[in-house]
């Protein structure tokens, strides 16, 4: 396979990315000069070094001396350790964190529990019941927030959270709430505008 093929097959690997256009970003980088491709290549090369997972909310953060293993928002003491909401993904979150209308804290799902397949859960489900149990006994955890989209995936993965968090819900005397009412369905979290999200966030039941 010749480097053009090659790096096109690499490209159409992305999320949303076809043939076609993974081809045209292969021919868009033969235009640009050297120091351009330098810098994507080292900026690609040091992802791995520069970026962690956050030991506790699972959030990606710079972390380019490796000194911390959790994230500013797990490490920030003003913020409200009585609330964690649980989102999708990393977009979510910053769309929230954008929006300043939230200051508690987080726990990045990293993704939704797909229908029919209920025996693969690859949502992070046992490192989220690891957390919850932590907060509630250390850091009078009150509320979880499940702040997940409206879309049959998302309504399957509330409904698969709610039964594996019952029984820390009744040990602990959490609330558990969804955004429910507030975004309407196949709303996604990740583009919802402030008012959106303010009212949902407002209106969780
Ligand atoms: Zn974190």
């Amino acid at each position: 396979m010749n480097l053009i093929d090659s790096l096109t097959e690499k490209f159409s690997k992305l999320p949303g990315i076809g043939p076609r256009q993974s081809k045209r970003f292969v021919y868009f980088l033969l235009t640009k000069d050297r120091s351009y491709l330098k810098e994507l290549a080292e900026n690609i090369l040091n992802l791995k070094d520069e970026v962690k997972v956050c030991k506790s909310c699972y959030r990606f953060f710079n972390n380019y001396g490796g000194a911390t293993s959790v994230c500013d928002i797990c490490f920030d003491n003003s913020r409200d350790n009585s609330v964690l909401m649980v989102v999708g993904k990393d977009a979510d979150m910053e769309n929230i964190e954008k929006n300043h209308i939230y200051n508690g804290k987080y726990f990045i799902l990293g993704g939704y529990l797909p229908i029919m397949n209920d025996n693969a859960p690859w949502v992070r489900s046992k490192e989220l019941m690891k957390l919850i149990e932590k907060k509630s006994e250390k850091e009078e955890l009150k509320e979880v927030i499940l702040a997940l989209s409206l879309s049959p995936e998302g309504e399957n993965t509330i409904h698969y959270i709610m039964q594996i968090l019952e029984p820390l819900r009744a040990k602990f005397g959490l609330k558990i709430t969804t955004l429910g009412k507030g975004l309407s369905t196949g709303t996604e979290l990740e583009y919802s505008d402030d008012d959106t999200l303010k009212n949902a966030l407002k209106n969780r039941s």
